[in-house]
């Protein structure tokens, strides 16, 4: 937990969010500003800065993570049509919350991946 990370208050209650999905490490909710029908943000409740410093930290969790994200897009009805997880990692990433998330998107055509 540090005090001044948005989705470590969002873990600890500080900060209301639409809770998805969650497990003794995850935690999943639905994103603020959603880009598609299903848009979820899944998170490790630990702080890691992004997911490449996680899986260096802590790789089972960068697994458990996945899972996570698989069991949302089950759980929303995507596996059918498919979806993407994108984790937008430092600046040029256009990453804005610097606590890793998956974002577990689709509903819709989701059309080229870069833009
Ligand atoms: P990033 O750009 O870091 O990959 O994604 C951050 C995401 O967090 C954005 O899609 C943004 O809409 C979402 N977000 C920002 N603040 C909040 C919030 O307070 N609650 C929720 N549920 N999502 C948020």
């Amino acid at each position: 937990m540090t005090d001044d990370c948005l989705f470590c208050r969002i873990v600890a209650g500080e900060i209301p969010a639409t809770v998805v999905h969650e497990t003794d490490d995850t935690l999943a909710f639905r994103d603020i500003g959603p880009k598609a029908p299903v848009h979820v943000l899944v998170i490790p409740k630990a702080h890691h800065t992004d997911v490449a410093a996680l899986a260096a930290a802590d790789p089972a969790l960068a697994g458990k993570l996945l899972a996570a994200c698989g069991a949302v897009a089950g759980q929303e009805g995507l596996t059918g049509d498919g979806y993407r997880v994108i984790f937008n990692t430092g600046r040029f990433g256009g990453q804005e919350v610097f606590h890793v998330h998956g974002h577990v998107v689709g509903g819709r055509p989701l059309g080229p991946m870069l833009s």
